[in-house]
């Protein structure tokens, strides 16, 4: 029989496999939290649990646990990048980001990426495979470990579209915000989409309290269309719609990403056009200046073009900040280290 992933279980699972067992019930709960608040990643160390069930646990389950492959600390801000190795030997990459009010890590949803946005390093290497639920929440436990300190926010922005592992992402955010587990309220989470318009919906009807982030960067679908292949499957319209509906269900603000690319989507005319847009939204506009990688030939645009770009959005009653950059000097952006690992096996 083939071993069950018991970290992407949720208690009532555990519970329910537990009594199949004939364990005593509250067995599933002391379980559950040596996986999820004590973060142990042996059932040796769970030193309530008598040695006849921590064997059985052993012959039936295995826990998920990530090596961290290389570990990259930035000089310039304490920024620190993980690149872990997956149980069959894939990788992907985390980041955690020190603020004054805690730890923020940015984690990964699959092994590569289909969406084939022309800006962004995590999907020039393909996709291989989903990441489970397990090894979505291991990115945030690690983290922790290695900080010697809980993580306080949890964003969705590294390698993958989350809205295209749906159900995993889903499963994910129930056990890290499980109070009988890590407990992390989903007002501490973002997750961030290119648009799977469907499961905007979907997710809508959750009514989770999560802040959901839309990479826009473009403001019509001429531009968006050729620097996101979603767009072709779902246009901006059909889009903004889902945003609207997401925002009526939830009555949660949504956050809008714009990287802006030199002479591809910064001019005013573009910042007029997404302003006109977004009015009447409850919305959020985060500017990033591009990150440049090789590949794309894309250049992030000057710091004038980005002020003049925030100063008209914010002018025309469409908050916008300019996001700052962190880990410049350890290829923080995402998908650049995993790319370079798959580099360095090949040559
Ligand atoms: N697939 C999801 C989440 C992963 S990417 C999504 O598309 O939202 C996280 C964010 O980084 C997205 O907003 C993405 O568009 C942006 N991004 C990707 N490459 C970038 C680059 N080179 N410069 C700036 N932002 C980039």
């Amino acid at each position: 029989m083939e071993k069950i992933d018991i970290k992407s279980m949720t208690l009532p699972e555990l519970k329910e496999a537990f009594a199949s067992r004939g364990y005593e019930s509250f067995r599933a709960k002391q379980v559950f939290q040596w996986l999820h608040c004590k973060n142990v990643n042996s059932f040796d160390e769970m030193t309530n649990i008598s040695s006849k069930i921590k064997g059985d646990l052993t012959e039936d389950f295995y826990i998920t646990s990530l090596k961290i492959g290389k570990r990259l600390v930035s000089k310039l801000d304490n920024t620190v990048k993980y690149l872990y190795e997956l149980p069959d030997g894939n990788h992907v990459e985390s980041v955690r980001m020190s603020y004054k009010h805690g730890n923020s890590v940015c984690i990964s949803t699959q092994v590569g990426c289909k969406m084939g946005c022309s800006f962004c390093a995590s999907t020039i290497a393909g996709f291989v495979r989903n990441l489970t639920p397990s090894e979505i929440l291991e990115q945030v436990y690690a983290a922790c470990k290695d900080a010697g300190q809980r993580v306080s926010n949890v964003v969705l922005m590294g390698i993958g579209e989350p809205l295209d592992n749906y159900d995993n992402v889903l499963r994910f955010l129930k056990l890290l915000s499980d109070e009988d587990g890590f407990h992390l309220s989903l007002r501490h989470v973002s997750l961030s989409t290119c648009g799977v318009v469907p499961n905007i919906y979907r997710l809508a009807e959750e009514k989770l309290q999560l802040t959901l982030s839309i990479s826009l960067h473009a403001p019509n679908d001429e531009i968006r269309s050729r620097t996101m292949p979603v767009n072709r499957r779902w246009n901006i319209d059909e889009l903004l719609e889902a945003c609207r509906y997401y925002e009526q269900k939830t009555g949660r603000r949504i956050s809008y990403e714009y990287a802006l690319i030199s002479g591809v989507n910064d001019s005013l005319r573009a910042a007029e056009e997404l302003a006109s847009r977004l009015k009447g939204t409850l919305c959020h506009v985060n500017l990033i200046p591009v990150n440049s990688v090789a590949e794309t030939g894309y250049r992030a645009s000057t710091k004038q073009k980005v002020f003049a770009f925030q100063k008209y959005l914010n002018d025309h009653g469409i908050p916008a900040t300019v996001r700052r950059t962190l880990g410049a000097d350890i290829d923080a952006a995402c998908g650049q280290l995993r790319r370079e690992q798959l580099d360095a096996e090949k040559s």
